[in-house]
């Protein structure tokens, strides 16, 4: 593949917990078209907008600083110029521009430089088949990442935008339910002249728009031809980019600092205390795990991919449960059990405490793991003692030699074919009568035991 360069404008609806929107006190979450409305988000004349939503900047603050950027402390709104049925006012309040600064920049997440983090408002929506427009999600605070074009490969992407999902996850910023869109600008060797591809609206498309872009450009390329630095579309349906304007052509946005809006001055104490205040991010939390607690790189990366499992875990291994031994219940039989009973972590009522006494239990070979598993599931259920559960329900492993010398002596007496079939050399054979003990002591056998067992037993 020839040498290309990536870059990204993601866009992501911020999660705001009180749902308002950036100017208005009207709420996203209308469920009829125009319920959710006012003056100021239908941009009537004479209307004017409130101050900027606090928690709306607070979370671009954050977002910025989860992605390592510079914080600056003296905001501007300015009104982005463009002549669209979606946007009432003719503008779009945006904190980037000829004359703003943006909220974060010069940051850096995992190898890709960030250019610009900002905050602006999202336009309504608009259906060009019917001409008819839904104001709701008018004014909704955005935010926009932008990136330098520091990505080589589709894959590079690929990858990085789904951790950039679970890092920002971690401070609930964005909307995950809405999903992400992006501009993407894609250039090859020799000239690297930037293309850039507008309207990309899933994280799907971003990953076959930039493919067909690559492919398109390098096509262009072994044919002699130079690539013009331009504006395509991403049609979706047709799965191509489409031409949408030249570079000279480039839209005029005439930028003017918005004369309703002051002037956001940031106290240094504001924003460090957001910054102290943030979450250790999954990459971290990943070399953490493998080089602190020795766990393997996989049970790492699924640990931290949901804050919710890697606070629990890590409160887990607190009370002084092996790690490893905690990371491959949590990974293998707690996802388990929540996939199965489609709970979530944070839903079910057992807490630190209830799993860290059932693993004690599974630590010190009180119990097999069989038995381990059953009480997982009522765990999730519903909490209890499991300690108390265990010896009242005299679901304590069998470990003493002489019982289970005795269970391996009967189980060979009871079943004399697979003994003969095991001495003919099917070791498979050995199995079933395992599992015939297991069943007999419902579960409160080690099999591993049972196995050396029964080997040294059958000789
Ligand atoms: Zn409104």
């Amino acid at each position: 593949m020839a040498s290309i360069k990536i870059g990204l404008e993601v866009h992501g609806y911020l999660h705001m917990d009180n749902k308002a929107k950036l100017f208005c006190d009207c709420k996203v979450d209308a469920a009829q078209p125009n319920e959710g409305i006012c003056p100021i988000c239908t941009g009537m004349p004479g209307s004017k907008p409130m101050a900027a939503n606090k928690d709306a900047v607070g979370k671009i603050i954050s977002i910025a600083g989860m992605l390592d950027c510079r914080i600056n402390t003296r905001l501007l709104f300015q009104r982005k110029h463009y002549d669209w049925p979606d946007m009432p006012t003719g503008y779009q309040r945006t904190m980037s521009g000829s004359y703003s600064v943006p909220v974060g920049e010069r940051g850096m997440f995992l190898g890709i430089g960030i250019a610009d983090v900002h905050l602006e408002e999202d336009p309504a929506k608009w259906d060009p088949e019917t001409g008819l427009v839904d104001y709701n999600r008018s004014g909704f605070p955005l935010v926009e990442i932008v990136t330098n074009p520091d990505f080589t490969s589709p894959q590079l992407v690929r990858e990085w935008l789904k951790k950039l999902v679970t890092t920002l996850s971690y401070i609930n910023a964005i909307d995950a339910g809405a999903g992400i869109k992006s501009d993407v600008n894609v250039s090859v060797a020799p000239d690297f002249n930037r293309v850039e591809i507008k309207n990309v609206n899933s994280f799907k498309s971003i990953i076959q728009a930039i493919e067909y872009e690559v492919r398109r450009q390098e096509q262009q390329v072994k044919g002699g031809n130079k690539i013009p630095q331009e504006t395509r579309a991403w049609n979706d349906s047709a799965g191509v980019t489409v031409f949408m304007r030249k570079k000279e052509q480039a839209a005029d946005y005439m930028f003017i600092p918005d004369p309703d809006l002051p002037v956001i001055i940031l106290q240094d104490s504001e924003v460090s205390s957001i910054i102290s205040g943030l979450p250790e991010r999954p990459a971290q939390k990943i070399e953490r795990y493998i080089r602190q607690l020795k766990i393997d790189r996989t049970d790492a990366e699924i640990l931290s991919s949901e804050i919710y499992l890697a606070e629990k875990f890590e409160k887990v291994v607190a009370k002084k449960i092996d790690p490893v031994l905690a990371a491959r219940w949590f990974r293998r039989e707690l996802l388990r059990v929540l996939n199965y009973s489609k709970k979530e972590l944070h839903e079910i009522e057992a807490d630190e405490h209830h799993l860290a006494q059932l693993l004690r239990l599974v630590e010190k070979k009180k119990i097999t793991d069989e038995v381990a598993k059953r009480l997982l599931e009522k765990l999730v259920e519903k909490p209890f003692d499991v300690e108390k559960h265990v010896q009242s329900s005299g679901l304590t492993a069998v470990s003493d030699a002489a019982t289970l010398t005795k269970l391996c002596r009967q189980a060979l007496e009871k079943n004399k074919k697979a003994v003969e079939d095991y001495k003919s050399g099917n070791g498979k054979a050995l199995n079933f009568i395992v599992g015939k003990i297991m069943a007999e002591t419902k579960g409160k056998a080690n099999p591993q035991e049972l196995a050396k067992l029964l080997k040294k037993l059958v000789k």
